[in-house]
């Protein structure tokens, strides 16, 4: 069994150092942070993701602290429902449950099934080499340690990426993006139903968490790392949202200045290689997304379970990458491209396109657009 290193302690890296363990690798992870990286707010876990997680022996401890999501509604600014989706028909006809989940609890679920001492905190990469048997990769604190194989599960910002990819670097979508969680101040929400609500100043997004949590976002059109931005806080928020139907402005008031967390929203264009020889790039590392389609986090867990099942079956390493990357690119890419269109769609601020998007959203029957997203849901990994 191989000596892996696994560079980035997210979501990716800790689904695939799980996975590898199951599989009987020797693995480290080591990540940058000197501690664990708990910020976060919620995350919506797709149907497909949580098979994996299944798969993977991990759904069970995720979902003592998860919620399932019966329905997944658009409203307009107004309240009124644009399209709606009924999430258990999903569950019916996919066999699991779409899900929603605070990602600390998530990542100390994940953090808690591994072998104890697998990940190595204040360990930042700063260079790598590849030799014909083996990668050495060296940290910012001088020591430079040799494994016969790296998952770079780096994030978005990959050094990884930049350097066996270059030019890959991240897109600004043209909307950044607030999130918080808090706990439900009686405004009375379904504790079942996500909403979206698509308005002329923006987008706001209401997602029940466990244990009577809320998490909510508000994505608004802006230029890129805008400085006026960066100083917004509830008050300016509140003034962005406060003509959006009930209970947007009260979820804003209910929140601390302390609790919002901000991203400018970026992706990554398709990179035509994931497989690198002895390196493998995963997650966010090879396929960042908008989250418009909730796909990011899930994409990485489906990452993590078929590199895990290709080096069960492949001859040897290099084998078993270029056949994760084969099965990952074109699915990933397809839901870049997807994420990204919906963001330009849901982010419209001119009242006569919003009048007229309405207008069709409304007329498509529920079956067409089940059909559309089936794609996600019914994923053949095998
Ligand atoms: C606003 C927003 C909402 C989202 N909502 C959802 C959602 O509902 N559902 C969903 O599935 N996805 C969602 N996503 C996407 C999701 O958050 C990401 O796809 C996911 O977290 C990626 O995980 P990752 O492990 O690949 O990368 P990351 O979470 O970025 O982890 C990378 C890790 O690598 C470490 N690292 C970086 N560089 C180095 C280095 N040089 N050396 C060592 N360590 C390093 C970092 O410290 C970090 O811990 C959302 C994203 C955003 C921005």
């Amino acid at each position: 069994m191989a000596n892996i290193a696994i560079i980035g302690g997210g979501i990716g890296g800790l689904c695939t150092a799980f996975a590898l363990q199951q599989g009987g690798h020797d693995v480290t992870l080591y990540e940058g942070a000197a501690m664990f990286p708990l910020p976060g707010a919620g995350l919506g876990v797709g149907a497909n993701a949580l098979r994996a997680l299944d798969r993977l022996g991990l759904k069970e401890p995720m979902m003592e602290h998860s919620k399932i999501l019966r329905k997944m509604i658009i409203l307009s600014d107004k309240g009124a429902v644009i399209t709606e989706t009924d999430s258990l028909l999903v569950s019916e006809r996919f066999g699991t449950d779409n899900v929603t989940i605070h990602r600390a609890d998530l990542l100390l679920v994940l953090r808690n099934a591994l072998k104890p001492g697998t990940i190595v905190f204040n360990k930042r990469c700063v260079d790598f080499v590849q030799e014909q048997d083996g990668v050495n990769v060296s940290f910012e604190d001088g020591e430079t340690i040799r494994a016969d194989a790296v998952v770079a599960a780096d994030g978005i910002g990959s050094l990884f990426r930049r350097t066996l990819v270059p030019g890959s670097t991240p897109r600004y979508a043209g909307y950044t993006c607030w999130r918080a969680v808090i706990s439900d101040p009686g405004i009375g929400i379904d504790d079942h139903v996500a909403t979206e609500t698509w308005g002329p100043k923006g987008r706001f997004g209401i997602v029940p968490l466990a244990g009577g949590q809320i998490y909510w976002f508000a994505c608004v059109k802006a230029k890129a790392r805008d400085p006026q931005i960066a100083k917004y806080r509830i008050n300016e928020l509140l003034s962005i949202f406060k003509d959006y139907h009930r209970p947007i402005p009260q979820i804003i008031q209910a929140t601390d200045d302390a609790s919002l967390i901000r991203n400018d929203i970026l992706d990554i264009k398709p990179i035509p290689h994931y497989a690198f020889d002895r390196i493998v790039l995963l997650g966010d590392a090879a396929h960042a997304t908008t989250p418009n389609l909730g796909q990011g986090a899930g994409q990485a867990m489906e990452d993590a379970y078929i590199l895990a099942r290709c080096l069960e079956t492949a001859r040897d390493m290099a084998t078993a990458f270029k056949e994760y990357e084969r099965k990952r690119l074109d699915r990933t890419a397809k839901i870049i491209k997807m994420s990204n269109q919906i963001g330009q769609i849901a982010q419209l601020e001119n009242k006569w396109l919003i009048l007229l998007r309405n207008a069709v959203l409304k007329q498509v029957p529920p079956s067409v657009s089940m059909k559309r997203f089936e794609f996600l849901y019914d994923a053949d990994w095998d």
